[in-house]
């Protein structure tokens, strides 16, 4: 045997790729031991490469986990686009193993559910297609039809991909499935014991799984034979990973379903306004249990009146429950009317501007522009502020004005665990609770069948938030929140806005919603435009600052993209590191990637399509 000598990707590693020897031919995708400054670490075989001119060390013993083909093309271009090493990439992967043999396939019998015309034709057009929206109200079966398109999947011998919000992997959700497809489906996410997560493992690898449910990190398990992902929710942003590779499952997916001829199935009650304008559609129009819902519009703020009190009361003399959503709290930095709901906005960039009290200005961080915070409200004349209430204080005043219900508080400082969320949510649904308090959580896919009272408090701040997603996140949420009433009974949702033309004008035409948002987006923002952020962040602000300098510098040298601006980041300062940020501009995603690669000295983070500009 003679000397070969192969590129090795080194796990996990923010490294470049080393040529490493060894004394036998390896597979590509095979995982090794390798020496590397006296330590011991495991890299991925990339490819062959010719004896190099300088003296290398060799690979100390390969192990029987390896990559697929797929899982190797993925990470290369997760490396390529959302800029890592491809050892970082990998490292998001699963291996396959050479040490499971298969276990002999058993007979999959097809679920007895019964689809109503509207589901069976949205399933025939699922099936026509590589890769569509299903767009669908809440409670219009949706998953219905996912069970019957894993069904299909199952008879023909494949596998499958269910992706949802972590929040949405409840146990009745788990329950739901495992009725359906027993053994065959198992559930993956971040909070399994290692043993569990031993055992989910060894089933999909062996083969005996082939439908799992779980959030975005499921899209990298060794599944076998895939030929279906389905990705619930698809406007939700949990699928767009935090830290570095900065990547969104629901892209990779579809990447992974063009690369791989896998069928994409996105779903939502409330897509994303670049999936509605990219995807063909497949749309329900009406929810399967049709109820009746009354809408009331009140004016003020971010707090409850005595109609709703009234309103409380009168649902939970009836024997209904009552949810409230409160926007979370948290980087509170924005001004706002109280009165009349005005919001400073940046006249270049339509987005709300970000308040720097010790600065006295309110900044725009996508583009720079400041000017002094107005003393009182340019529109109304009345006082402008920028503090309100959150959740706890809200339970508060409901408990001393209702000393009989039972008020639970839902957000993310009492929900910290998944037992938790199940507790309370056993709770809600054995009526116990009388009313929930919550923020975003509440809209999450959890199915309440007795609420016939929705509030719906603060919209207006999310639409004053700076972000250009801002008057699509208030809509979606108004939506979501609304359709968690009135499941099976009658309800009324009442909202708390300032601007209710901006919501009375879309209830149950969501397209006209999105259509007119694409319009108001066009040129702007995606999906006509695409934005990439880079993030600085160090112990020395001086320091910091000159790298955004010089990266700026050399970008305008470039001169292919714009630069929508440069400076500070909304929040400055995170664990004593001070925050910029460049925000760059392109009708060309290419151009981005071009200048960002040209650019990229591995002094800043890139994050490709932000959804998050904190
Ligand atoms: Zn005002
Ligand atoms: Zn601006």
């Amino acid at each position: 045997m003679s000397v070969k000598y192969y590129e090795i990707a080194l796990l996990g590693k923010k490294l470049f790729s080393l040529t490493y020897s060894y004394e036998d031919s390896l597979n590509f995708g095979s995982i090794v031991n390798v020496p590397l400054q006296k330590r011991k670490v495991k890299g991925v075989v990339l490819r062959e490469v010719e004896k190099p001119d300088f003296s290398v060390v060799d690979i100390e013993n390969v192990e029987s986990l390896y990559y697929q083909e797929w899982q190797l093309e993925l990470a290369s271009f997760i490396s390529t686009y959302y800029r890592c090493q491809i050892g970082e990439a990998l490292q998001l992967m699963v291996p396959y193993s050479h040490d499971y043999p298969k276990a002999d396939k058993t007979a999959h019998t097809a679920s007895d559910i019964v689809l109503s015309p509207s589901q069976e034709t949205a399933f025939k057009d699922l099936l026509s297609r590589d890769s569509s929206l299903l767009f669908a109200p809440t409670g219009s079966g949706k998953t219905e039809i996912y069970i019957k398109l894993f069904d299909k999947v199952l008879n023909e011998g494949g596998s499958a991909l269910f992706l949802m919000p972590e929040i949405s992997l409840t146990p009745q959700m788990q329950k739901r499935l495992e009725a359906y497809f027993g053994e065959k489906v198992a559930i993956w996410h971040s909070k399994l014991t290692k043993s569990k997560r031993q055992s989910v493992l060894e089933s999909i690898r062996n083969g005996t799984v082939s439908i799992v449910a779980g959030p975005r990190s499921s899209l990298f398990l060794p599944m076998q034979n895939l030929k279906l992902i389905v990705v619930d929710e698809e406007h939700d942003d949990s699928y767009k990973a935090h830290n570095r590779p900065r990547y969104h499952a629901r892209d990779l997916a579809l990447w992974i379903g063009k690369q791989s001829k896998v069928r994409i199935v996105l779903g939502s009650a409330t897509p994303s306004a670049t999936s509605f304008a990219k995807f063909p559609i497949v749309r329900i129009t009406e929810p399967y249990i049709k109820t009746k819902k009354r809408y009331i519009f009140e004016g003020g703020s971010c707090s409850l009146t005595s109609n709703m009190l009234e309103e409380i009361e009168r649902h939970h003399s009836n024997g209904g429950q009552v949810i409230i959503f409160l926007p979370t709290r948290a980087n509170f930095k924005y001004l706002y009317c109280d009165n009349c709901s005005y919001s400073v906005m940046c006249p270049f960039c339509s987005v709300g501007m970000s308040l720097h009290r010790f600065r006295k200005v309110v900044q725009c961080h996508y583009c720079g522009y400041a000017e002094k915070i107005p003393s009182s409200c340019p529109k109304c004349g009345s006082i402008i502020r920028s503090d309100r209430i959150g959740t706890a204080e809200v339970v508060e005043q409901l408990r001393e004005h209702f000393s009989d219900m039972n008020i639970e508080q839902f957000d993310k400082d009492t929900i910290t665990t998944a037992s938790k969320l199940q507790k309370a949510l056993n709770k809600f649904a054995k009526k116990e609770t009388d009313i929930l308090v919550g923020t975003q959580m509440l809209a999450k896919g959890h199915d309440y069948s007795d609420v016939t009272l929705a509030i719906i408090l603060g919209l207006d701040y999310i639409l004053a938030l700076p972000d250009f997603r801002a008057r699509e996140r208030a809509q979606s949420l108004f939506v979501q929140i609304a359709g968690r009433a009135g499941r099976a009974r009658e309800a009324t949702v009442i909202v708390q806005t300032n601007q209710p033309y901006f919501f009375k004008e879309y209830i149950g035409k969501y397209e006209k919603f999105l259509q007119e948002e694409l319009v108001y987006r066009e040129g702007l923002y995606p999906p006509s435009m695409y934005l990439c952020r880079l993030l600085f962040a160090s112990k020395n602000e001086a320091k910091a600052k000159a790298e955004v300098d010089r990266i700026k510098s050399k970008i305008e040298k470039f001169g292919l993209v714009e630069i929508v601006g440069a400076g500070k980041a909304p929040i400055e300062k995170i664990a004593g590191k001070f925050r910029f940020n460049i925000l760059l501009r392109s009708s060309k995603r290419a151009d981005l990637m071009r200048v960002v690669k040209a650019v990229d000295d591995g002094s800043f983070e890139v994050d490709m399509d932000p959804v998050d500009f904190a």
